[in-house]
C-alpha cells in the first residue's frame, strides 16, 4: 500500500548520540528517552534498517520519481562507512525500476576523513554541514564534552569534503550572538566553499540552563516544561532575526543571485509565483515530516520526539498506517487550526503561516503567536518587492537578477528616491531597496 501524499522520514540511526555537546542541542536530551539503554544500544539494528528501507520506498505514492534518504543524528557520522554501504544496498534492492534513491546527510562535519569524504562523494551523498560561522561565533555555543571549541574539527572535514569533491551544503543556527554579523557569516560561508546555505533561527524554551540535561522527572513533567514562556540566553531575539536575513539578504541580492542558494530565499520567491512552500515551517499543514529512532520508534516530527508524538514502531505496525494514522492528521492540522486572530489577519500570511508550532510562544488572540513574528514581518517586508520584481523578470523570461529593470511598486507607480521606501522600513527609497537599483 501506498501513501497519498509526498512524505518525508527523517532518521536517527543513532538515535540522539553526538560526539558534540553543542549547547542548543535538543538531541541530548532525548538520550533520556531511551534511558534503559546502553549507549551501545543506540544502533539501528540490521532488521530496523531493512524494513525502514523497504517500508519507505514501498509507501511512496504511484509515480514517485525520486526517494531521498536523510541521516541525521545526533551525529550519524559515528556509525561506520559500512552501515551507509549497507543502505545503499539495501536501497538498490527495494528501489522501484527507474525511481532515483539519493542520500543527504547531516552532519557536525568533525568526522569526516578524506577517506569517507570520498565515499560519500562516489555514492553521491549530499552532505549538509553545521557550521555557524567564523571560528568566535561558530565556538561560542559550539564544542565538545571538554568546552573545546569544535571548529578547526569542522573545517577540516569541509577541507576533506572540497578535497573529495563531495556535493555539501551547509547549515547554520542562527543564535542570538551570530545574529548580529550577517555579513561576516554570510562572507565566511562563501569563503569556505558554500553555495548552498540553510539558516535556522534557535527558539528555545528555557527550560533548563545552558549543557543541564533534562532529567527523569522532567521527563514525566513535559507539560509542565512547555507551559514555560521564556526563552533561553542563547535564542535570537525576534528583531535579530529579521536583522540577521535581511543582512544576508541584501548581500545575496546585490553579488550573488545565481551563483548561491539561500534556501530562504529560493522558497520566498517561489511562493510569491505560487508554488508550494519547499519547508515544512512555512507550509499550512504540518504531517509530512516526520523521524524514525534507530529502535524503529516514528514521531509526528523530529522537534517532537516526545512520548505523546508517538505514532508507533514500523517493525509493529506498517509504515503507511503511521503516516495516514488519525493522530499524525490532526498533528498536521493542528497548525492551521490553531493559527492566532493576528496571523489570519496578516497580509504575509501565504508567506509564513504562523511559522513553525514548536515556536508559537507569545499570547495570541485565540491562539499563540510565533515569537519571531516581528522579525519574519521585517523579512518580508524587506524582501517581497525585490521578490515581485524578480518575479516579473522570470516572467519576462529575463534573468532574475534583471529584477532592477522590473522594480516597480506599487501596482506599476515607479517610487521616488526620497519617497518612503514601500517595504514600510521608514527609510527613504534611495537608502533602503532604492539603493539597490
Ligand atoms: S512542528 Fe515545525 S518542524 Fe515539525 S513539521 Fe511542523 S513546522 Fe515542521
Ligand atoms: S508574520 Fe507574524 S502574524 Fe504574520 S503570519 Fe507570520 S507569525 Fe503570523
Amino acid at each position: 500500500m501506498t501513501v497519498s501524499r509526498p512524505f518525508h522520514l527523517m532518521a536517527k540511526p543513532i538515535g540522539p548520540l553526538c560526539n558534540l555537546r553543542c549547547e542548543y542541542c535538543f538531541y541530548l536530551s532525548k538520550e533520556e528517552l531511551f534511558s534503559k539503554e546502553r549507549r551501545s544500544d543506540f544502533v539501528m539494528k540490521d532488521e530496523v534498517l531493512e524494513a525502514f528501507i523497504q517500508q519507505y520506498i514501498q509507501a511512496q505514492p504511484e509515480g514517485t520519481q525520486e526517494v531521498i534518504f536523510a541521516w541525521q543524528g545526533g551525529e550519524p557520522a559515528l556509525l561506520p562507512t559500512s552501515f551507509y554501504e549497507q543502505a545503499v544496498e539495501l536501497q538498490k534492492r527495494y528501489a522501484r525500476p527507474g525511481m532515483r534513491v539519493r542520500n543527504a546527510f547531516q552532519t557536525n562535519g568533525t568526522l569526516i576523513t578524506p577517506e569517507r569524504a570520498r565515499w560519500f562523494a562516489q555514492n553521491d551523498f549530499l552532505l549538509g554541514v553545521s557550521v555557524d560561522g567564523p571560528e568566535e561565533l561558530h565556538n561560542r555555543f559550539r564544542h565538545d564534552a571538554d568546552g573545546e571549541g569544535s571548529f578547526s574539527s569542522v573545517m577540516r572535514g569541509v577541507e576533506a569534503l572540497v578535497e573529495a569533491q563531495c556535493e555539501f551544503n551547509t547549515l547554520t543556527v542562527v543564535q542570538s550572538d551570530n545574529a548580529l554579523h550577517p555579513q561576516k557569516v554570510y562572507d565566511f560561508l562563501k569563503s569556505i566553499g558554500s553555495r548552498f546555505m540553510q539558516f535556522i533561527p534557535i527558539v528555545e524554551r528555557e527550560h533548563r540552563k545552558p549543557g543541564e540535561r533534562v532529567t527523569k522527572a522532567d521527563q514525566q513533567a513535559w507539560k509542565s516544561l512547555l507551559s514555560h514562556t521564556g526563552v533561553s540566553e542563547r535564542t535570537v531575539s525576534p528583531q535579530a532575526w529579521g536583522y540577521f536575513m535581511t543582512g544576508v539578504f541584501d548581500s545575496w541580492v546585490r553579488h550573488d543571485i545565481g551563483e548561491v542558494f539561500v534556501s530562504h530565499f529560493d522558497m520566498f520567491f517561489g511562493l510569491h509565483q505560487g508554488y508550494p512552500a519547499s519547508f515544512c515551517v512555512h507550509s499550512e499543514t504540518c504531517g509530512n515530516a516526520m523521524a524514525i529512532e534507530h529502535s524503529g520508534d516514528v514521531y509526528s516530527c523530529d522537534h517532537y520526539v516526545f512520548p505523546s508524538h508517538h505514532l508507533g514502531n514500523l517493525m509493529d505496525q506498517p509504515l503507511e498506517d503511521l503516516v495516514m494514522s488519525k493522530k499524525q492528521v490532526n498533528f498536521g492540522l493542528a497548525k492551521r487550526d490553531d493559527l492566532p486572530q493576528e496571523c489570519q489577519n496578516c497580509s504575509y500570511l501565504f508567506l509564513c503561516r504562523g511559522g513553525c508550532p514548536k515556536n508559537r510562544l507569545l499570547v495570541g488572540d485565540g491562539g499563540a503567536l510565533n515569537w519571531l513574528c516581528e522579525g519574519y514581518k521585517s523579512i518580508y517586508a524587506h524582501t517581497s518587492p525585490i521578490f515581485q520584481a524578480m518575479g516579473a523578470a522570470h516572467r519576462a523570461r529575463r534573468h532574475a537578477s534583471e529584477f532592477r529593470s522590473f522594480f516597480r511598486i506599487p501596482q506599476g507607480s515607479e517610487v521616488g528616491r526620497n519617497d518612503p521606501c514601500p517595504c514600510l522600513s521608514g527609510k527613504k527609497f534611495k537608502n533602503c531597496h532604492g539603493a539597490l537599483r
